[in-house]
C-alpha cells in the first residue's frame, strides 16, 4: 500500500509533546483527540493566507491552486483504505459522516426496506440516527456483542432480512480498542446484497483497512483521531459493485458531486490529507512500536496492581488502546486523584452523566465493574518514560484509594461480598 516508510523521529515526536514539558498532565486520551502533527500544521499554514481560493472558484489561479490542494488531499485519503479519490466526500468529522452514511441510505432506499442492523456498542454518532429513524417508522435490529466485545458474524447473517438495506458496524470501539470482525461480516453483506458500513474513526490510518478486500461500501473517517484538524472528516461511498447513492442532508451548491454542499475547508483538508499520508507511510513502525509500550503497561499494570480487569479482546484490538477496570475503586475517583495524568473514565463517555459505560455493560460487566474503568491510550508523541510515570501514579492512587475502602477491607479479610445483604438507608 506504501512505498515507503516515514519514521517521525525523535524531535518531531518531542514537537507534538507540548502537554508533558509544560508540567501539565501526561497526556493519555487519543482515542478522544489528538494534537495536530507539526508537519501537519506546516502543510496547511499557506492555506490560511496566501493561498486562501475557493476550491469551487474555476475562473482564476486562486481556486485552481485550492482545488488542486483538495484533489492531493482526497487521493491520500482515498489510498490509506484502498479506494478511488472520487469515492472520498468530505464532510465536517465522523459524527457527520455517520449521519450521511445511515440517514442518506436509509432515505434513499426507503421504497427498498427500512431495516437497519447495528450493534449496541456503536459511538453515539451511529446509534442516535438509528434511534432517529425509527422515529421515522424505520425498524433497527441492535445485536450484541460477545463478553470479548465483539459482534459475532453468526448474528450478523441471522438478522439480515428481506427489507434490511444497511448493516453499519464499527470497524473498532472507541472505549475499549476492540476489532470486530470486519472481513467476515462484509462477506456476508456482499453475499446478501445488503450495503455495509462502517464506522472506521478509531482504526482508520492505525491499522490496514482495505474497502474491496473486506467488502466495504461506505465508511467514515475523521481527520482529529489521527494526527489532523478537527472540524474535517470524510465518509468513503462505493461507485462500484454496488454503485452507493445517499440523500444529502446538506442542500447548498452541488459541492462533493452533490453528497454534500458548502464551500471546502481547504486547510483542513490539506491537513487531513498530509495526516493521512503520514499515518499510512509510518503505519507499520509506529504500530509495532505503540503496540509494544501498551504491552509494557499491560504487563506493569497486571503485575503490581492487584484485582484488575483487562475489558475487551486483547488479540483482536488497536495497538493503543487499554480498557482498565480497577475493582473496588470508582473510575471517578481514581481520576480525581490522579491530576497527573489525562485519561477518560467508563462513566464519562456518555454525555455528563455518571452513567456506567453502555459499551462496558454490554459486555456482561456490572455497574460496579464498568464503573471502576479507565481508557488508556498511547499515542504518536507517547514515551516509556510517561507510561512508566503514569503507571507508578495509578499504583500508588489504587492503593490509597482501597487503604480508605471499607470494601477493599472486607475483601483482604476473605469475606465474599456477593453474599452480603445491603441495606438501604
Ligand atoms: C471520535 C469518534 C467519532 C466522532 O468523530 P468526530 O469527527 O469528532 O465527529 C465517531 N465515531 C468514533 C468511533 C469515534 O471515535
Amino acid at each position: 500500500m506504501t512505498t515507503q516508510t516515514q519514521t517521525p523521529s525523535p524531535e518531531d515526536r518531542a514537537r507534538t509533546r507540548p502537554a508533558v514539558t509544560a508540567g501539565r498532565p501526561i497526556y493519555m486520551d487519543y482515542a478522544a483527540t489528538c494534537p495536530v502533527d507539526p508537519r501537519v500544521l506546516d502543510a496547511m499554514l499557506p492555506y490560511f493566507t496566501e493561498k486562501f481560493g475557493n476550491a469551487a472558484s474555476r475562473t482564476h489561479s486562486y481556486g485552481w491552486v485550492a482545488e488542486e490542494a483538495v484533489e492531493i488531499g482526497r487521493e491520500r485519503i482515498a489510498e490509506v483504505i484502498g479506494a478511488s479519490p472520487k469515492e472520498i466526500t468530505f464532510t465536517s468529522g465522523a459524527t457527520e459522516s455517520n449521519n450521511l452514511a445511515i440517514k442518506g441510505v436509509a432515505e434513499y432506499l426507503a421504497d427498498k426496506g427500512r431495516h437497519i442492523v447495528t450493534c449496541v456498542t456503536e459511538h453515539k454518532a451511529v446509534l442516535d440516527p438509528c434511534k432517529y429513524l425509527e422515529r421515522k417508522g424505520y425498524e433497527v435490529t441492535y445485536l450484541p456483542v460477545a463478553p470479548d466485545g465483539r459482534v459475532d458474524p453468526q448474528r450478523v447473517a441471522d438478522a439480515i432480512r428481506d427489507d434490511t438495506i444497511l448493516v453499519s458496524i464499527m470497524f473498532a470501539n472507541n472505549e475499549t480498542g476492540v476489532v470486530h470482525p470486519v472481513p467476515e461480516i462484509g462477506r456476508i453483506c456482499h453475499e446478501r446484497g445488503v450495503l455495509f458500513h462502517t464506522d472506521a474513526t478509531q482504526a482508520f490510518g492505525k491499522i490496514p483497512i482495505d474497502v474491496q478486500e473486506m467488502n466495504i461500501d461506505l465508511l467514515s473517517m475523521s481527520a482529529h483521531k489521527i494526527y489532523g484538524p478537527k472540524g474535517v472528516g470524510a465518509l468513503y461511498l462505493r461507485r462500484r459493485r454496488p454503485r452507493v447513492r445517499v440523500v444529502p442532508l446538506i442542500h447548498g451548491g452541488g459541492h462533493e458531486r452533490g453528497n454534500r454542499s458548502g464551500t471546502l475547508p481547504v486547510p483542513l483538508i490539506v491537513g487531513f490529507g498530509e495526516a493521512a499520508k503520514i499515518a499510512a507511510e509510518s503505519m507499520e513502525e509506529e504500530s509495532r512500536r505503540i503496540l509494544e509500550l501498551r504491552e509494557h503497561m499491560r504487563r506493569r499494570i497486571e503485575s503490581e496492581i492487584p484485582e484488575v480487569v483487562i475489558n475487551g479482546s486483547i488479540e483482536h484490538r488497536l495497538p493503543g488502546t487499554l480498557n482498565v477496570s480497577f475493582k473496588y475503586i470508582e473510575g471517578e475517583s481514581l481520576i480525581m486523584g490522579l491530576r497527573g495524568v489525562a485519561v477518560s473514565s467508563g462513566s464519562a463517555c456518555t454525555s455528563a452523566s455518571l452513567e456506567p459505560s453502555y459499551v462496558l455493560r454490554a459486555m456482561g460487566l456490572d455497574d460496579e465493574l464498568a464503573h471502576s474503568s479507565l481508557r488508556m491510550c498511547i499515542g504518536r508523541p507517547t514515551t516509556r518514560e510517561e507510561v512508566d510515570a503514569v503507571v507508578d501514579m495509578l499504583a500508588e492512587r489504587v492503593a490509597k484509594l482501597r487503604e480508605m475502602s471499607p470494601l477493599w477491607e472486607m475483601v483482604q479479610e476473605g469475606i465474599d461480598l456477593s453474599t452480603i445483604e445491603w441495606t438501604a438507608h
